[in-house]
């Protein structure tokens, strides 16, 4: 992801060409995202911001990692923006929104997301939250808020306090209110609510629709949008999954032998680290396949400009870590490749639903070494559903030549210290996560 940079053009450039200037962001918005890097809005973020800006209440099946947060601090931001002169500068103690988190971990994420999206406008915010110092948190919001991110319990005792006044809130945020409910909120939360004006702009995301979620949605919101992004672990229903078993030592060529014989002509390939992305770039180029890599160590144009080739055709493969393919939305995508299979089970099927979309029949292959078994149940364990082993003919675990030492059927990182083609010793050692 790239860092907030203050050069001009590049940003312009990308801000014009953004997909994100299609959905109504102001200047300022559309700035702040193209410094996050973003390249895409993610499916959650296409759906949602447009509804939020609209002024329409939202109920929102989102989990964490699906880019929610850009996709209520966005719209929210704009139009607190909108009418900012008006409502005249920041108030003190007096916010004119307010979202609610279930922990402070959350809360000072979503806080650090409102400064990162709004820091070009002239708007202000603070976090709330117990287990710290009460009277700093009540300095900053005498300074004057616009916006404030709490947990339900120290917001009361501010309420309490009155050091805080909901009165003026405009726009209220319930983020992952299964958790809240869970972690036995509902009574503080309704307290909240009971103190703010009744005509309000109303938001709740949740990861879960349970009959609980249910009945605080109905209460709380008035004809809300309703959109949905993939639930957790629910893998989807058109891609066709596989696991081919390999020797580590033999999955590069087991890919180009997979791209070359079956006619592939566009696939996204995963691998879990930066290096391993590169370097597999490079290799299928040396095979005559054309590739290339992007994660976060790579600019901002080399992004775009890699992206917009992969989606042209220009290039056949597009290799990338599983943090460089946030957003990514490439629609009609026939083939996606774990070439590592991801750490995280919940990586999986963020990968593997970058195909069969738009109601297209896609595939989702896992290139998998032995020490990737235990991964591979995990992720079935996730998904609740068996992936099918295909072993390939000529590509049996056990049967790799012993053409270099340490060519075993072994973890594919670390990898082996080995003689390479030119017969020159290889990298050893694992590489930092992309
Ligand atoms: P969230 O689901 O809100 O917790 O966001 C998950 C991660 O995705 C955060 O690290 C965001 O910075 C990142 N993110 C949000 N929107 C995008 C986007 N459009 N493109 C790439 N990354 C994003």
């Amino acid at each position: 992801m790239l860092r907030a940079s203050t050069r001009c053009g590049p940003i312009q450039e990308t801000i014009i060409d953004s997909p994100f200037s299609n959905l109504g962001l102001s200047a300022e918005l559309l700035r702040a995202v193209a410094e996050q890097g973003y390249l895409q809005p993610t499916p959650i973020q296409l759906k949602a911001i447009p509804e939020v800006l609209a002024g329409r209440d939202l109920l929102a099946g989102a989990q964490t990692g699906t880019g929610k947060t850009a996709g209520f601090t966005l719209p929210l931001l704009q139009r607190l923006a909108a009418h900012a002169g008006s409502a005249g500068p920041s108030a003190r103690g007096v916010p004119r929104a307010l979202v609610l988190t279930p922990t402070r971990e959350l809360a000072a994420q979503v806080e650090h997301s409102v400064r990162t999206y709004g820091r070009f406008l002239p708007l202000r915010s603070t976090v709330i939250f117990g287990g710290v110092g009460f009277r700093p948190q009540v300095q900053a919001l005498e300074r004057g808020v616009d916006i404030v991110v709490a947990t339900p319990g120290r917001l009361l005792d501010h309420l309490q306090q009155r050091t805080v006044n909901l009165a003026r809130v405009e726009i209220m945020v319930l983020d992952e209110a299964d958790r809240m409910l869970d972690m036995g909120f509902i009574r503080d939360i309704r307290r909240i609510l009971a103190l703010l004006p009744a005509k309000r702009q109303n938001l709740l995301f949740s990861a879960t629709f349970s009959p609980e979620i249910r009945a605080l949605a109905g209460s709380f919101l008035a004809r809300p949008a309703v959109v949905e992004v993939a639930h957790h672990g629910a893998a989807p229903d058109l891609v066709k999954q596989f696991a081919h078993p390999v020797e580590a030592t033999r999955k590069r060529e087991l890919l180009a032998h997979l791209i070359a014989g079956g006619g592939w002509r566009q696939v996204l390939v995963f691998t879990r680290t930066k290096h391993g992305a590169s370097r597999l770039a490079q290799q299928l180029n040396r095979d005559g396949i054309a590739a290339d890599a992007i994660h976060g160590n790579k600019s901002q144009s080399h992004r775009t400009r890699t992206l917009a080739n992969f989606r042209k055709g220009g290039l056949r493969v597009l290799v990338a870590t599983d943090i460089a393919s946030r957003g990514l939305d490439i629609v009609e995508l026939p083939h996606v490749v774990n070439f590592d299979l991801p750490h995280v089970p919940e990586d999986y099927v963020h990968r593997i639903g970058r195909t069969g979309r738009a109601g297209l029949a896609g595939e989702a292959v896992s290139l998998v070494c032995a020490d990737e078994e235990d991964l591979l149940a995990g992720i079935e364990r996730l998904m609740k559903r068996a992936v099918e082993r295909r072993v390939v003919a000529g590509f049996e675990p056990g049967t790799a030549p012993r053409r270099a030492e340490g060519a075993g059927y072994r973890s594919a990182a670390p990898a082996p210290r080995r003689l390479d083609r030119a017969g020159n010793r290889g990298f050893r050692g694992a590489d930092r996560h992309g």
